[in-house]
This record gives C-alpha cells, structure tokens and sequence, in this order.
C-alpha cells in the first residue's frame, strides 16, 4: 500500500551498509518510523529532501512494519534556521522534548500544525533575533504542547486550595501541576519551588497567545533561567 503524509522529519539514524531509519511526525499518521534504502550512497537523491527540521510529501510504500519511503518533496526547508547555529541548537533541544512528549501513531492535528508553527517563527526569527528570544519561543512551544496533549500547567489560581494566586510570593509545585498560594506552600514542604512574578506571567502568556505573539514579549535572562526552571521541572514529573 502507498501512504502520502505531510511530514516533519524529526530524526534519522543510519542503518546497515546504506540506510537509514527516519523519525517523522505527520498530519495523518502522529509520530512515525520509516526506512529509507540506500539514502547514504552519494548518488541518492532521496537524502536532501529528508535532512532533519524539514517539511515535506513524503510517500511511503508500506504492508507491515516500518515500510519504505520512496518519495520526499521539500515543502518549506527552514533555510534561515538551519543557518543559524545558536537556534538550530535551542530548536533541536525543543525537538527532543517534543520527541519524547508524543507517541507513536497517535495523529492529532492540533499538535502538527503547533509543531508547524513552532518551526516558522524560529526560522523567521533566525538570523536577527537574540538568544533569550529562542528560549523564550521553545519554552512557549513546550507549555503549549503540554498542554494540547493534557498537561496543562495551571498558572490562573493555587493548584492546590483553587483560590486566586497573590502577586507577592508565589510557589510552584510540579507534582501537583501548577502554581500554589502561600499557605498551601507552607504545608508542603518538599518539591516546592520558589518562583519570581514575571515566571508565572510567562507561563500565563505563553497558554494564551499563539506561538507568533511570543516574539513580542521582552524578558530578562533571569525571567528566562526561572521559567525554564519551572519547565524542566514540571517535564521530570511528566516524562
Ligand atoms: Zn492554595
């Protein structure tokens, strides 16, 4: 049977004398393997239009198993990104959550199309933007998508008691799932962090505007260090 997909190449590990296997995420099929045969010989062609970070057709003849791919065409290349070291490197580290968080074979458009989005903004940010904006897209991108597969981090009341979160003081707690209140903090003394204002408006900004409008928002390396804090706190608990 021949599959068409619009895929996302995620991944790629070489096997045998000439091939490879391919991680794609696709609109049609979620999370996918797939083998591509002799794509390490010079002369195949094949190989360009599967490079990592690319959107592509991709056709794949498959009855069991991973299948074949025997056709890619290129839809958007993310050719500024790609030329940009400092980003590709935020980018591949964001692809790597991004990775572990989706299972196989589980479709879901909403998450494509996050992912799709996610690439086009740091590809139009590539090349001119400054490290902090990087960070601050792919924590955005993570928060999103946790929240797209079920994990949304409640940043609007105490995770905890349910009442409206003070300015003040305010703590995190990722086993419970979101920001808590003063007094349920001081209940719970372990796994607690301790965060600064500006981190809970981040995660605040980040549920509710789309991936485009986080180019907008200016923050401090600090802000910065403490949401991805929080985030690579709340995906231990997660992962
Ligand atoms: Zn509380």
């Amino acid at each position: 049977m021949e599959y068409r997909y619009t895929g996302i190449i995620l991944n790629k590990r070489d096997v045998g004398e000439t091939d490879r296997i391919y991680t794609i995420y696709t609109l049609e099929g979620g999370k996918i393997r797939s083998l591509a045969k002799g794509v390490r010989k010079p002369q195949a062609k094949l190989a360009a239009s599967l490079e990592n970070i690319t959107l592509a057709d991709i056709t794949i003849i498959r009855t069991r198993g991973l299948g074949k791919i025997t056709g890619s065409i290129i839809e958007n290349n993310f050719t500024s990104l790609k030329r940009d070291c400092d980003a590709l490197l935020e980018t591949f580290a964001g692809l790597n959550i991004f990775e572990k968080l989706v299972d196989f074979e589980s479709s879901d458009k909403k998450v494509f199309l996050l992912l799709k989005e996610y690439l086009e903004v740091v590809n139009e940010c590539s090349l001119s933007e400054n490290i902090e904006k990087h960070i601050i897209i792919r924590l955005g991108f993570i928060v999103k998508l946790l929240d797209a597969l079920g994990y949304t981090i409640e940043v609007d009341n105490c995770v905890s008691c349910g009442k409206k979160l003070a300015q003040d003081f305010l703590c995190f707690s990722s086993q419970q799932g979101g920001a808590i209140c003063q007094h349920c903090a001081n209940g719970n003394d372990s796994c607690v962090l301790s965060v600064r204002t500006n981190t809970i408006k981040m995660l605040r900004l980040f549920l509710k505007n789309k991936i485009q409008s986080l180019t907008k928002i200016k923050a401090t390396r600090e802000d910065c260090d403490s949401v991805c804090l929080v985030v690579d706190d709340f995906l231990r608990w997660t992962l």
